[in-house]
Parts: structure tokens; C-alpha cells; sequence
């Protein structure tokens, strides 16, 4: 008779997951220490259980009690250790709340261990063996149901598109600027998140740089990977490759946000097999090349507030993209503050790995999110810019509970703000509060 307990389906789901990255990373540790000052739990606490080899540790003594000569005959030697259900539900929730999958401590090792890459396979074991969290579920689930049927959801996305489209107009004086639906033949397909805020800016930049675009239907989030469940990742993902298939776009646009962007970029080629017949970019690489290409007509005194950037680690440290925010950054403003350290080495603001969706985790966020905080404190600035929804919205937490009186923006909030439009009138650009589109 199959073993179907928790246990039983985690150590399935290990099993499948053993490749060669993620056997590396379970068999080498020099046990340095040196990720534990990389990781921003333990520079907020200072607790052994937050260095980040202590974390892989428990997994660690998983694998060696099935996949090591010691572990199996002499398991006490070599610390390994059979899993039973209460390790289970704690090395859940170690993944879930207390790693964002930032990616710091593996850019920090001398041996290159991937914890991340670990933590994700914990919480694809967790996920069979529904110990994960059921807000994360709900989310992808709620994703894979509105993309059944796209039919039942369109037509009030137009209409709201359609009140948007007037906003778009009044914002860059022009009454032929518009915002098309799923246009096939367009040179791109732009993917929103919801939420007219990730809408009308970048339409407005698109307008301004003369881009052939048309509006996705669906939403760029993709819980399915904060999971670590590879295929209701792609039954999400798969709808905007079949959309940017259909339409025939040369490339794909994802809105400013860190997961989306990396998952479509860098993970849907691996489950898909595929090289699709289109680019993917995300929007900051894409304005940067607006702005290389002066094709915004920008005004950097536009935005004289001391402004500091945020990196997204699932931006800067996965996709490389940190001197396009850069250069977006000194074409609209005189005031720009870097934080130290920044870029490749920037710190998670401790809202990734879909954190900021978990209510229950709210202590341990705003904790981790401490050393982020004294970061812009540092800098003295006024507006923090990010380009990733999930970390805006814990930026906005932080700010709020620590009392840091800035102001969280988009970058294409900024590019807006210092285009020169002279037959516009003020349009207040909404913000992520803003009622979502198409709910
Ligand atoms: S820095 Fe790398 S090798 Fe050193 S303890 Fe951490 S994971 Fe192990
Ligand atoms: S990925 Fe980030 S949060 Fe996770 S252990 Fe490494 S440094 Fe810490």
C-alpha cells in the first residue's frame, strides 16, 4: 500500500528535486560562518537559528541519513536524521517565514553554496505535504481559476482599461493616446500586476517613446513559484506565453517586479523545455534603453527630493538588472542617494519569497526588515524607489511601523514625473492601494 503521509510525500518530492545543483549545495559547507553576516535575519538578531547554513542544516541532516554511506549505517557520527512529521512543519515554516530566497548568502559563500536553491526545495516538500501556507495557495489557485475561463473576466477589464485610456489621454495631452487589449501584431506584450498603478505610468512612457504595444489580460505575480510548486507555476506562466504566442509580439514586457520578471525570464525556459519565439525583458531594462535612446523627453529637476534606490534582489542578484535602474535614476533626478552596500550586494528589504502575502509572519518581517531601514535612514532620503511590488509593499510596511516618514514610489512613477508634457493636465497617478483591475 502507498505511504501517503506527509512525511512520506515530503521525502517524494525531495527525491524528485535531487539534481546536481541541489546536491552540491546539500554536500558542501566549509562551515565558515561567512553567510551569516550576509543574510539580513541574522544581522537583525544576531540568532544562531538565522545563519544560513544552520537553516540548510536541518534539510542537510535529511538528505544524509538517505543519501550518505554514514548517515545510513552510523547516522549519529555524521548528525543525520530521519524526518517525522513535527521537523517537517518546523523546516516549513524556517522556509517560508524566516528566507526570502534573496540569494545573498550564495553570492557571500567561498564555495558558492545555493541555501536558497534548499530552501526552495523545502518548500516545494512542505507544499506536498500541505504544511505550506494557505494564503500562498489561495493566491495561485485564485490565479490558475481566473485563467480558465478568460472569457468571464475580459470584457469588464476593457471597460476598465477603456476609463483608463481617458486618464492616459488628459495625462500626456494627446486624445489618440491609447491602451489596447491583446492587439495582435504588436511589437510587445506588456504584463501588468493588478492594479492601475502598473498601468498608466508605463502607458504613459510607452506613449512618449512611440512603443507598437498592446495590454496583456493577465497579471505577471506568479505564486505558483513563492510555493516551489513547479507545475502550478507554469499553468500561470503558461498563459501569458500562450497569449504572447497568439499575438505573434516580438517581446514580452514584464512590469516592475522582481519574481515576476525572474520566473519568466530565467525559470519558465526550464520548465517549458522551450525557447520562445519572443524576448522577455523587464520594464527597467526597458525605459533604461527609452532613456539611452533619448527617446523621453526628461527633466531631472523634475524630482529635486534626496531619493535613494532599493534593489530587488530577485532583480539585481538573479537578473543582473541594477545599472538600468541606474541610469533611469540620473536621467530623472539630481539628488539620487545610493545605499551601502547596493546593487549585486544590495540587502533583501525582507518581504521577498512572498512574504508580504503572509499576515501571520508580520513580527518576523518587520524584524528582518530592520537592517533595510537603518540603510535609508543612512541616506537621509525623502522617496525610496523599488522596482518590485512585493518590495515596495513591505517598504511601505516599514515605514509605517518604524516611523521613516518617506515617501515608496515605482520608477516609472518617477519617469512620469519628470517628463516634460506640456499639453498634459495633472492626473494623480494611483498607487498600489488602488482598487485592483479586473477583480
Ligand atoms: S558561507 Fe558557504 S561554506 Fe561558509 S558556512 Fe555559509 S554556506 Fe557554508
Ligand atoms: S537567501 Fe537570503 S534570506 Fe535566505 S538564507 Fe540566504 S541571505 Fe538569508
Amino acid at each position: 500500500m502507498a505511504d501517503n503521509t506527509a512525511v512520506s510525500k515530503a521525502l517524494q518530492v525531495l527525491e524528485r528535486q535531487l539534481n546536481r545543483p541541489l546536491m552540491a549545495a546539500l554536500q558542501v559547507c566549509a562551515r565558515c560562518g561567512v553567510c551569516a553576516e550576509a543574510c539580513h535575519y541574522y544581522v537583525a538578531d544576531g540568532e544562531l537559528e538565522h545563519v544560513p547554513a544552520y537553516r540548510a542544516e536541518e534539510l542537510r541532516k535529511v538528505y544524509r541519513r538517505k543519501h550518505d554511506f554514514f548517515g545510513k549505517h552510523l547516522p549519529n557520527w555524521v548528525n543525520a536524521q530521519d524526518l517525522d512529521e513535527a521537523t517537517l512543519e518546523k523546516m516549513a515554516e524556517m522556509a517560508f517565514s524566516e528566507c526570502t530566497l534573496c540569494r545573498r548568502c550564495t553570492f557571500n559563500c567561498p564555495m558558492g553554496v545555493d541555501t536558497p536553491l534548499m530552501m526552495r526545495a523545502l518548500r516545494a516538500m512542505a507544499t506536498a505535504s500541505g504544511k505550506a501556507p494557505e494564503i500562498l495557495e489561495m493566491l495561485a489557485d485564485a490565479a490558475i481559476e481566473k485563467g480558465k475561463d478568460p472569457a468571464m473576466f475580459r470584457d469588464l477589464f476593457v471597460a476598465q482599461v477603456a476609463e483608463m485610456e481617458k486618464e492616459l489621454q488628459a495625462l500626456v495631452g494627446d486624445p489618440n493616446a491609447r491602451i489596447t487589449v491583446e492587439r495582435e501584431g504588436a511589437r510587445v506584450l506588456y504584463v501588468a500586476l493588478a492594479g492601475a498603478h502598473t498601468i498608466l505610468p508605463p502607458a504613459a512612457i510607452f506613449w512618449a517613446a512611440k512603443e507598437d504595444w498592446t495590454l496583456s489580460i493577465y497579471e505577471a505575480a506568479n505564486y505558483g513559484v513563492f510555493l516551489g510548486d513547479t507545475a502550478r507555476a507554469k499553468t500561470i506562466a503558461s498563459r501569458i506565453i500562450d497569449e504572447a504566442k497568439a499575438l505573434k509580439v516580438q517581446e514580452v514586457i514584464v512590469a516592475e517586479c522582481g519574481h515576476a520578471c525572474a520566473s519568466l525570464v530565467w525559470d519558465a525556459p526550464i520548465w517549458f523545455q522551450e525557447q520562445f519565439p519572443f524576448r522577455v525583458r523587464s520594464l527597467v531594462e526597458v525605459m533604461a534603453e527609452y532613456v539611452q535612446q533619448g527617446r523621453l523627453p526628461l527633466d531631472p529637476s523634475a524630482n529635486p527630493e534626496a531619493i535613494t534606490y532599493h534593489d530587488s534582489c530577485n532583480l539585481a542578484r538573479t537578473s543582473g538588472i541594477y545599472r538600468e535602474p541606474r541610469v533611469i535614476l540620473n536621467a530623472v533626478t539630481t539628488n539620487l542617494r545610493e545605499m551601502t552596500p547596493n546593487g549585486l550586494e544590495n540587502y533583501c528589504c525582507g518581504g521577498g519569497g512572498g512574504l508580504v502575502a503572509l499576515p501571520e509572519y508580520d513580527d518576523k518581517r518587520m524584524k528582518a526588515g530592520k537592517p533595510k531601514v537603518d540603510q535609508i535612514r543612512k541616506t537621509g532620503a525623502e522617496i525610496v524607489v523599488a522596482a518590485c511590488e512585493n518590495c515596495r509593499l513591505q517598504l511601505g510596511d516599514l515605514n509605517a511601523h518604524y516611523s521613516m516618514n518617506v515617501q515608496i514610489t515605482a520608477l516609472a512613477d518617477l519617469v512620469v514625473k519628470a517628463m516634460r508634457l506640456p499639453k498634459s493636465v495633472a492626473v494623480p497617478l494611483p498607487n498600489a492601494a488602488a482598487v485592483a483591475v479586473g477583480e
